[in-house]
Protein backbone atom coordinates (compact mmCIF):
# COMPACT_ATOMS: atom_id res chain seq x y z
CA UNK A 1 0.00 0.00 0.00
CA UNK A 2 0.85 3.69 -1.12
CA UNK A 3 2.17 5.72 2.10
CA UNK A 4 -0.24 8.83 2.82
CA UNK A 5 1.93 12.09 3.36
CA UNK A 6 0.05 15.02 4.05
CA UNK A 7 0.76 18.26 5.74
CA UNK A 8 -2.20 21.26 7.07
CA UNK A 9 -1.25 24.32 7.39
CA UNK A 10 -3.77 27.26 9.37
CA UNK A 11 -3.58 30.17 11.60
CA UNK A 12 -3.77 29.15 15.42
CA UNK A 13 -7.26 27.88 16.44
CA UNK A 14 -8.05 26.92 12.76
CA UNK A 15 -9.01 23.57 13.68
CA UNK A 16 -5.34 21.99 12.57
CA UNK A 17 -5.80 19.57 15.87
CA UNK A 18 -8.91 18.44 15.28
CA UNK A 19 -8.95 18.14 11.84
CA UNK A 20 -5.28 16.17 11.98
CA UNK A 21 -6.91 13.87 14.95
CA UNK A 22 -9.66 13.17 12.57
CA UNK A 23 -7.20 12.36 9.14
CA UNK A 24 -4.84 10.09 11.21
CA UNK A 25 -7.71 7.98 12.07
CA UNK A 26 -9.01 7.71 8.60
CA UNK A 27 -5.79 7.18 6.95
CA UNK A 28 -3.97 5.20 9.84
CA UNK A 29 -1.02 7.34 9.99
CA UNK A 30 0.15 8.84 12.50
CA UNK A 31 -0.47 12.19 13.20
CA UNK A 32 2.99 14.75 14.23
CA UNK A 33 2.66 17.44 15.87
CA UNK A 34 5.65 19.77 16.56
CA UNK A 35 3.34 22.00 19.18
CA UNK A 36 2.55 18.50 20.85
CA UNK A 37 5.81 17.27 20.95
CA UNK A 38 7.63 20.21 22.67
CA UNK A 39 4.77 20.13 25.07
CA UNK A 40 5.24 16.22 26.24
CA UNK A 41 9.30 17.85 26.02
CA UNK A 42 8.43 20.75 28.47
CA UNK A 43 6.36 18.62 30.50
CA UNK A 44 9.39 15.90 31.07
CA UNK A 45 11.73 18.42 31.28
CA UNK A 46 13.87 17.27 28.91
CA UNK A 47 17.31 19.09 26.80
CA UNK A 48 14.91 19.80 23.75
CA UNK A 49 11.99 20.75 26.09
CA UNK A 50 14.38 23.56 28.24
CA UNK A 51 15.71 25.04 25.10
CA UNK A 52 11.55 25.38 23.92
CA UNK A 53 10.15 26.52 26.77
CA UNK A 54 10.91 30.43 26.69
CA UNK A 55 9.92 30.82 23.01
CA UNK A 56 6.28 28.97 23.17
CA UNK A 57 6.05 31.18 26.44
CA UNK A 58 6.68 34.22 24.27
CA UNK A 59 4.53 32.98 21.22
CA UNK A 60 7.81 33.02 19.50
CA UNK A 61 8.91 30.21 16.86
CA UNK A 62 11.44 27.89 18.48
CA UNK A 63 14.60 27.82 16.45
CA UNK A 64 14.65 26.06 13.03
CA UNK A 65 17.55 23.43 13.77
CA UNK A 66 15.88 22.45 16.97
CA UNK A 67 12.40 21.78 15.17
CA UNK A 68 14.16 20.09 12.20
CA UNK A 69 15.98 17.89 14.21
CA UNK A 70 13.21 16.87 16.32
CA UNK A 71 11.14 16.08 12.95
CA UNK A 72 13.81 14.42 10.93
CA UNK A 73 14.05 11.76 14.26
CA UNK A 74 10.04 11.23 14.29
CA UNK A 75 10.06 10.51 10.51
CA UNK A 76 12.47 7.62 10.37
CA UNK A 77 9.92 5.95 13.23
CA UNK A 78 8.70 2.59 11.26
CA UNK A 79 5.46 4.28 11.42
CA UNK A 80 5.74 7.15 9.82
CA UNK A 81 8.35 5.90 7.25
CA UNK A 82 6.28 2.96 5.84
CA UNK A 83 3.11 4.02 6.75
CA UNK A 84 2.88 7.93 6.11
CA UNK A 85 1.78 10.50 8.80
CA UNK A 86 -0.50 13.83 8.87
CA UNK A 87 1.83 16.58 10.12
CA UNK A 88 0.44 19.87 11.45
CA UNK A 89 2.28 22.93 13.00
CA UNK A 90 5.35 22.11 10.89
CA UNK A 91 6.77 23.54 8.60
CA UNK A 92 6.28 26.85 9.92
CA UNK A 93 8.80 29.03 7.55
CA UNK A 94 10.27 28.08 3.94
CA UNK A 95 13.62 27.10 5.53
CA UNK A 96 11.64 24.40 7.12
CA UNK A 97 9.98 23.70 4.52
CA UNK A 98 12.95 23.18 2.56
CA UNK A 99 14.52 21.12 5.50
CA UNK A 100 10.87 19.02 5.12
CA UNK A 101 11.80 18.66 1.48
CA UNK A 102 14.94 17.44 1.77
CA UNK A 103 13.98 14.58 4.80
CA UNK A 104 11.31 13.13 2.79
CA UNK A 105 13.12 12.84 -0.41
CA UNK A 106 12.49 10.60 -2.38
CA UNK A 107 8.86 10.53 -1.19
CA UNK A 108 7.88 14.05 -0.98
CA UNK A 109 4.08 14.54 0.63
CA UNK A 110 1.31 14.11 -1.27
CA UNK A 111 -0.80 17.31 -0.33
CA UNK A 112 0.01 20.36 1.57
CA UNK A 113 -3.54 21.31 3.12
CA UNK A 114 -4.42 25.35 3.75
CA UNK A 115 -7.25 25.02 6.67
CA UNK A 116 -8.57 28.91 5.98
CA UNK A 117 -10.35 30.41 8.88
CA UNK A 118 -10.74 34.26 9.07
CA UNK A 119 -8.89 35.87 12.15
CA UNK A 120 -11.74 36.81 13.95
CA UNK A 121 -13.30 33.52 14.20
CA UNK A 122 -9.77 32.17 15.41
CA UNK A 123 -9.28 34.79 18.08
CA UNK A 124 -12.93 33.61 19.48
CA UNK A 125 -12.48 30.25 18.86
CA UNK A 126 -8.84 30.74 21.00
CA UNK A 127 -10.15 32.55 23.99
CA UNK A 128 -12.27 29.40 24.57
CA UNK A 129 -10.55 26.25 24.00
CA UNK A 130 -9.34 23.84 26.03
CA UNK A 131 -6.77 21.15 25.31
CA UNK A 132 -6.90 17.69 26.80
CA UNK A 133 -2.66 17.49 28.20
CA UNK A 134 -2.41 14.08 26.92
CA UNK A 135 -3.63 13.10 23.69
CA UNK A 136 -4.23 16.36 22.26
CA UNK A 137 -8.14 16.28 21.92
CA UNK A 138 -9.84 19.92 21.45
CA UNK A 139 -12.80 21.11 23.47
CA UNK A 140 -14.05 24.77 24.22
CA UNK A 141 -15.82 26.15 27.47
CA UNK A 142 -19.15 25.44 24.89
CA UNK A 143 -18.40 22.44 24.57
CA UNK A 144 -16.62 20.85 27.37
CA UNK A 145 -15.62 17.46 27.94
CA UNK A 146 -18.22 15.32 29.62
CA UNK A 147 -17.54 14.97 32.99
CA UNK A 148 -15.04 17.32 35.41
CA UNK A 149 -12.45 18.46 32.80
CA UNK A 150 -11.22 15.05 32.09
CA UNK A 151 -11.04 14.09 28.20
CA UNK A 152 -13.64 11.82 26.60
CA UNK A 153 -11.20 10.01 24.67
CA UNK A 154 -8.57 9.67 27.02
CA UNK A 155 -9.24 10.71 30.72
CA UNK A 156 -6.66 13.08 30.76
CA UNK A 157 -6.87 16.49 32.26
CA UNK A 158 -8.68 18.77 29.72
CA UNK A 159 -6.97 22.65 30.13
CA UNK A 160 -6.04 26.06 28.46
CA UNK A 161 -2.79 26.07 26.88
CA UNK A 162 -0.60 28.49 28.86
CA UNK A 163 0.11 30.27 25.04
CA UNK A 164 -3.90 31.01 25.01
CA UNK A 165 -3.33 34.51 26.40
CA UNK A 166 -4.98 37.41 24.40
CA UNK A 167 -1.09 38.80 24.39
CA UNK A 168 0.84 35.22 23.02
CA UNK A 169 -2.60 34.81 21.09
CA UNK A 170 -1.44 37.63 19.27
CA UNK A 171 2.07 36.98 18.91
CA UNK A 172 1.41 33.75 17.29
CA UNK A 173 -1.03 35.16 14.72
CA UNK A 174 1.60 38.13 13.50
CA UNK A 175 4.43 34.89 13.23
CA UNK A 176 1.94 33.03 11.15
CA UNK A 177 1.23 36.09 8.83
CA UNK A 178 4.91 36.74 8.87
CA UNK A 179 6.52 33.34 8.66
CA UNK A 180 3.92 30.66 7.74
CA UNK A 181 1.66 32.55 4.87
CA UNK A 182 4.28 32.62 2.85
CA UNK A 183 4.42 28.83 2.14
CA UNK A 184 0.99 29.04 0.80
CA UNK A 185 2.29 30.57 -2.12
CA UNK A 186 5.47 28.32 -2.03
CA UNK A 187 3.41 25.25 -2.36
CA UNK A 188 0.92 26.82 -4.33
CA UNK A 189 4.02 27.30 -7.02
CA UNK A 190 4.55 23.70 -6.65
CA UNK A 191 1.21 22.41 -7.14
CA UNK A 192 1.56 20.49 -3.86
CA UNK A 193 -1.55 23.20 -2.18
CA UNK A 194 -5.14 22.51 -1.70
CA UNK A 195 -7.06 25.55 0.14
CA UNK A 196 -10.01 24.21 2.33
CA UNK A 197 -12.57 26.54 4.17
CA UNK A 198 -12.42 25.57 7.98
CA UNK A 199 -15.31 27.49 9.01
CA UNK A 200 -18.49 25.63 10.02
CA UNK A 201 -18.72 22.52 12.14
CA UNK A 202 -15.81 19.91 12.34
CA UNK A 203 -18.17 17.14 10.52
CA UNK A 204 -18.16 19.28 7.58
CA UNK A 205 -14.81 20.10 7.67
CA UNK A 206 -13.69 17.06 7.77
CA UNK A 207 -15.60 16.10 4.86
CA UNK A 208 -14.41 18.68 2.71
CA UNK A 209 -10.83 17.96 3.72
CA UNK A 210 -11.54 14.11 2.94
CA UNK A 211 -12.76 15.25 -0.91
CA UNK A 212 -9.48 17.55 -1.65
CA UNK A 213 -7.39 14.60 -0.24
CA UNK A 214 -9.17 11.61 -1.78
CA UNK A 215 -9.24 13.63 -5.10
CA UNK A 216 -5.06 14.16 -5.11
CA UNK A 217 -4.32 10.74 -3.80
CA UNK A 218 -6.32 9.82 -6.69
CA UNK A 219 -4.20 11.12 -9.01
CA UNK A 220 -1.06 9.38 -8.11
P1 LIG B 1 1.36 25.00 18.27
O1 LIG B 1 0.73 24.04 19.22
O2 LIG B 1 1.56 24.42 16.90
O3 LIG B 1 0.63 26.32 18.22
O4 LIG B 1 2.84 25.30 18.82
C1 LIG B 1 3.04 25.87 20.09
C2 LIG B 1 4.40 26.54 20.12
O5 LIG B 1 5.42 25.56 19.88
C3 LIG B 1 4.62 27.60 19.06
O6 LIG B 1 4.12 28.89 19.45
C4 LIG B 1 6.13 27.59 18.94
O7 LIG B 1 6.76 28.28 20.01
C5 LIG B 1 6.46 26.11 19.08
N1 LIG B 1 6.45 25.42 17.76
C6 LIG B 1 5.61 24.43 17.36
N2 LIG B 1 5.90 24.04 16.11
C7 LIG B 1 6.94 24.82 15.69
C8 LIG B 1 7.69 24.92 14.49
N3 LIG B 1 7.43 24.14 13.41
N4 LIG B 1 8.70 25.83 14.44
C9 LIG B 1 9.00 26.62 15.50
N5 LIG B 1 8.32 26.59 16.65
C10 LIG B 1 7.30 25.69 16.76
Amino acid sequence: MLATRLVILGKQGAGKGTQAIRLSQHFRVPRISTGDMFRMFVKGDSEIGRRAKKYMESGDLVPDEVVNEMVRERLVELDASEHGFVMEGFPRNVAQADALDDMLSPHPVDLVIELDVPTGVVMRRLASRRVCTVCGLNYSVDAPPKKNWTCDACGGDVVQREDDTEAVISRRLDQYDKQTAPLVAWYLATDRLAAVDGEGDPDTVTRRLLRAIESRLARR
